[in-house]
């Protein structure tokens, strides 16, 4: 058998599959170079079709919070297969995950699951919609919420900026309902609602935007937006597919005491396998089909394989008190990047929630929206990328993803990050 690297894989891919890849990111566009192939993971470690292994801190960009190959899920996963892949019909392994949900987030007292996090925000928008009777959302500039047409879209210059399509094939129309406004400006957003008030059915966002690098909310940013979306009875969404389970139990929404009407869910709730979810308060949901008039369907929705693999990774962050851990190792390692960029006099902003953290290269001192992030040094981000590839670690190839840490990122793994980091940085300085 002919020995296969990635680069041949990558050849051969693009003959078959648009740009090599099933996802545009992983084309290593934004960095320059091959995407690398990979065999398998264990752990906090992937290995790749050219026999290197690297410490991970992409984790399939969020879900793997325990790591790869995790024993407890990978056993579910090969018991609810052996039993049938998919039924169509309902199971009993569905009821399991929506309760355990329900009982940990408190947001949430009924969730509906679906196969991505972009079929969640979907599916949400339209029940915030047909649940209203209002067409227009307001979303942020640099949020990102899947691949659906109508939140593809970015701001244009200045205030209450109608949309436009972010892509080709985005008819106007479908974004047309879509306002736009700069995280972390709450001015632009009472603005927003000024103007078209009780049109607005959600403001939906990322309540740790994790899609522009890593930006907190500001203090009361979060709690502003709760106020005026009480105010002109208006749902507000907090997509959680990046955050949710990630600093906690109840999310970020837990996290700062703001409680939406609806939550989106992804990543680690489906342990690694295609699951989204939405979900809120019973009277809101029952709009949805069957039990209301908004429509939402899908073949292999609550696949019972898939919630498996769900069910056993949130039960393991239920039953173990893995947060306190997880975040208290990520700072070990976002001080360890700090330090070296101050030794080495480059200049970096390090953002951390939990056991995400994301770093910029800039002079700015402070990161509250998308233009600080793009007008920051990605030149230097891609040669720190690579220089990090070289010594085994494998980070997300762009400069608008943040780092997850995994329960299986311990004392060997840190160190051997902190001294990568520091050469990785010393090469820029
Ligand atoms: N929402 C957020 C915050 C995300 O980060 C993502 C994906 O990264 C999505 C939605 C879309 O999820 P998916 O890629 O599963 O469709």
């Amino acid at each position: 058998m002919q020995f296969e690297t990635s680069q041949h894989l990558y050849q051969d891919a693009k003959q078959f599959i648009p740009g090599g890849v099933n996802s545009p990111v992983r084309a290593f566009k934004a960095v320059g170079g091959t995407p690398i192939f990979f065999t398998h993971g264990q752990g906090a470690y992937i290995f790749d079709v050219d026999e290197n292994s690297y410490i991970d801190y992409v984790g399939s960009w969020g879900p793997l919070i325990l790591g790869h190959a995790n024993p407890d899920v990978v056993q579910a996963v090969q018991t609810y297969a052996s039993q049938g892949l998919s039924f169509g019909a309902p199971t009993a392994i569905e009821v399991d995950l929506a309760k355990l949900i329900v009982d940990i987030v408190p947001a949430v007292d009924m969730i509906r699951m679906v196969n991505s996090g972009t079929e969640a925000s979907m599916s949400a928008i339209r029940l915030a919609r047909g649940a209203t009777g209002r067409d227009k959302i307001i979303k942020f500039n640099g949020c990102y919420h899947g691949s659906c047409d109508g939140l593809l879209a970015s701001a244009g210059s200045g205030l209450l900026t109608l949309a436009i399509p972010s892509t080709p094939g985005v008819p106007k129309s479908y974004t047309e309902e879509t306002l736009i406004a700069e995280y972390n400006d709450l001015e632009q957003v009472k603005q927003l609602f000024q103007q078209y008030g009780k049109e607005i059915a959600a403001v939906v966002l990322e309540p740790v935007a994790a899609n522009m690098n890593l930006i907190l909310p500001q203090e009361g940013f979060l709690a502003g937006l709760r106020d005026l979306c009480d105010e002109f009875d208006t749902l507000l969404i907090f997509d959680e597919v990046m955050t949710g389970f990630r600093i906690g139990l109840s999310g970020a929404g837990g996290h700062y005491g703001i409680t939406p009407d609806l939550s989106i869910f992804g990543k680690i709730i489906g342990g690694g396998m295609p699951v989204g979810a939405y979900g809120g308060k019973v009277e809101l949901m029952n709009h949805i089909a069957p039990a209301g008039e908004v429509y939402q369907a899908g073949t292999l929705s609550g696949n019972p394989v898939a919630m498996a693999a769900g069910l056993a990774t949130l039960m393991q962050l239920q039953q173990n008190n893995y947060y306190h851990r997880l975040t208290e190792n990520t700072g070990i390692i976002v001080e360890g990047l700090r330090k070296a960029a101050q030794k080495h006099q480059v200049p970096l902003h390090i953002s951390q929630f939990g056991s995400m953290f994301g770093f910029v290269f800039t002079e700015a001192t402070e990161i509250t929206r998308f233009n600080d992030v793009k007008e920051s040094n990605i030149n230097q981000f891609k040669h720190f990328f690579h220089a990090l590839i070289q010594q085994g670690i494998y980070i997300p190839p762009s400069a608008f993803e943040v780092c997850f840490v995994s329960t299986c990122h311990c004392e060997t793994e840190i160190e051997k990050t902190l001294s990568a980091f520091e050469q990785a940085i010393k090469a820029l300085g």
